[in-house]
């Protein structure tokens, strides 16, 4: 059967160590025409983590001069750091067919419902705040400091799950998964992204 279909945008936020990484990490490996937006930051790189494939790491004056060329489809300041989504890539996916994922804050998602308004939005549950403070204290990638900020953080950011379209629960990670393609799965045959041709 002939088909065609339209990329999907798929906005991702929740509390910093609910597991969204390592969820959409599952979603990605599994689904070749999902690509990831990477973001712009003026935070420092982790242990691990790639220039161009996790994050732009970018300095201050580097983020003012693409905000100032209106290079961000949004942006915001998050846990004291400046943070965006650069617009052309993002548009140029979904101009070819392909899915693209944004994994950001709730002040930046907001701003992309608004603009993008056929969007698909998820929020990220952890099953608690004390769960996620052994999550955030397991991974080990921020410091004491950093930790308490982002807890803190979490409170105003679940306050806002309602924004969302669809809530996940991640408390068992496969179970938390299957959901989360399921969503994938369902928004994808939507019949204003799905376009199959019914030959004689
Ligand atoms: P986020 O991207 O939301 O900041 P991560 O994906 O980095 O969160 O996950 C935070 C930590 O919690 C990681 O160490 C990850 O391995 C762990 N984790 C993720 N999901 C679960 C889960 N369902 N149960 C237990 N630990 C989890
Ligand atoms: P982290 O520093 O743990 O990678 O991310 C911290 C927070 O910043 C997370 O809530 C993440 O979703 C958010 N974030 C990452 N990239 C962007 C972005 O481009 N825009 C916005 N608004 N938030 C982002």
């Amino acid at each position: 059967m002939r088909e065609a279909r339209k990329g999907m945008l798929l906005v991702i936020s929740g509390p910093s160590g609910a597991g969204k990484g390592t969820l959409y990490g599952k979603v990605l490996a599994a689904d070749p025409d999902m690509t990831f937006s990477v973001s712009y930051t003026t935070r420092a790189p982790r242990p691990g983590e790639v220039d161009g494939k996790d994050y732009r790491f970018v300095s201050d004056g580097e983020f003012r001069a693409m905000l100032e060329q209106d290079g961000f489809l949004e942006h915001a300041q998050v846990h004291g750091h400046f943070y965006g989504t650069p617009r052309q890539p993002v548009l140029d996916a979904l101009e070819a067919g392909r899915s693209v994922m944004l994994d950001i804050d709730p002040q930046g998602a907001l701003q992309v419902m608004e603009k993008m308004p056929g969007c698909v939005s998820v929020f990220i549950l952890p099953p608690s705040f004390t769960e996620l403070r052994r999550r955030l204290e397991g991974r080990g990638t921020e410091t004491r400091e950093q930790i308490e900020r982002r807890l803190q953080n979490a409170r105003g950011e679940v306050a806002l799950k309602d924004k969302y379209q669809y809530l996940v629960v991640n408390d068992d990670l496969e179970v938390a998964y299957r959901t989360l393609q399921g969503i994938v799965d369902a928004e994808k045959q939507r019949s204003c992204r799905y376009f199959p041709v019914v030959e004689e």
